[in-house]
């Protein structure tokens, strides 16, 4: 009860910003609340946390949990990423391998072919080894092998931060849908489904999760055997992936662990799987046929449902402008919070259509006072 309290004043010391010079640093400050200013908030007559003492409070926790069942509020307050180890980053070796390894069993994957419409919730880009699906709908997997893995193997699936920046964090569900989900492995990202011996695991030193289901040959006149995948949240998951492009490791492991073979994939999970393939498909085919220019903007996928409005340049804003996304947010104060954002950056739209178009470049400049900001979002919204 007393970390409970702990936490609720802590959460009043970190008041958002209302002045930020950019959209990220503000979701950033928002997302991840750095372990190291827990200390502040033990000032209830609780013994002092020290660097040090930091595993005894989360067993602390987790013994609560385990008496008195699970508080949402934990999840909010302590994202696994910030998880403490002591300061010291992970050895290499806690890092999983995603070179492709087809090993003596020819392991390989293969996905349905399911085109670009608008409508397809899963779709796989061979050029680009991505999968890009929708939240929590199932993409088939087809497992190939060229002779029968020993009895007990099994199929194990990995998710891994794709870019080296991000590699040592562990990728989770977002608080947000993991405090929705009443099932017992609601932290997984990567779920199986339409399998009763899929198994959850956690490493208990690398805190990485996966999900393993034995591995069964192919049913008699087909050649493979199909696992169904489905990732639970959005890339864009705020707390969560965070926009963090991901990785999908499937090893075949023998059953003392011994990994017989591995592939990987990337997967983007976003609300328009087909469109965005196509996009991204189309800005690698323009990359590589050496029209060179703003490459590193053209890279970046289209803007999905669950996103606010982005900073782009005027000339390619101008057609995607009358575009209206809806963002369901959860929250008087966050509401808010956003709203304000999207009234400054919809005054900003007004003021710059008076300006010379090179002032439009936006670095999200927020007026400072909130007063004014209202006033004038009001204002709009009756547009
Ligand atoms: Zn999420």
């Amino acid at each position: 009860m007393m970390e409970e309290q702990n936490l609720d004043s802590l959460q009043l010391s970190q008041n958002l910003p209302l002045s930020q010079d950019s959209f990220r640093e503000l979701w950033e400050s928002v997302v991840t609340p750095s372990i190291s200013t827990f200390p502040a908030a033990t000032d209830s007559g609780h013994e002092a946390w020290r660097a040090g003492e930091q595993m005894d409070m989360l067993q602390l926790m987790q013994d609560e949990v385990l008496a008195n069942g699970f508080d949402e509020k934990l999840f909010e307050q302590l994202p696994p990423e910030t998880a403490p180890k002591d300061g010291v980053t992970p050895p290499a070796s806690t890092v999983p391998v995603t070179t492709d390894y087809p090993g003596e069993y020819g392991f390989q994957l293969r996905f349905q072919r399911s085109g670009m419409a608008k409508s397809v919730t899963s779709t796989f880009s061979e050029v680009l080894n991505k999968l890009y699906c929708q939240l929590a709908k199932t993409s088939p997997v087809e497992v190939l092998v060229v002779k029968e893995p020993p009895p007990g193997a099994i199929l194990r699936a990995t998710a891994v931060y794709k870019k080296t920046e991000h590699a040592a964090g562990v990728v989770r569900r977002c608080p947000h849908h993991q405090n929705e989900d009443p099932a017992e492995h609601r932290s997984h990202l990567i779920r199986v489904e339409g399998n009763q011996r899929a198994q959850y695991f956690e490493d208990p030193h690398t805190k990485r999760q996966s999900v393993t289901v034995p591995y069964e040959p192919p049913q008699l006149g087909s050649e493979m055997t199909t696992i169904l995948l489905s990732f639970m949240c959005n890339s864009s998951c705020m707390g969560g992936m965070n926009r963090r492009p991901i990785l999908t490791i499937l090893t075949l492991e023998s059953p003392e662990g011994l990994v017989l073979g591995r592939r990987c994939f990337e997967v983007r999970i976003c609300a328009c799987p087909g469109r965005d393939r196509k996009t991204e498909e189309e800005n690698s085919a323009k990359a590589q046929n050496g029209t060179k220019q703003s490459k590193k903007r053209k890279s970046t996928p289209a803007p999905d449902t669950t996103s606010v409005k982005k900073s782009k340049s005027a000339s390619s804003a101008e057609e995607e402008e009358k575009d209206v996304y809806v963002l369901h947010v959860r929250g008087r104060e966050r509401f808010e919070m956003l709203k304000k954002i999207n009234d400054g950056l919809e005054l900003l739209d007004k003021e710059s259509k008076t300006k010379p178009k090179a002032s439009v470049k936006v670095e999200f400049p927020l007026p400072s006072c909130g007063k004014r900001l209202m006033q004038r979002g009001e204002r709009s919204d009756s547009d």
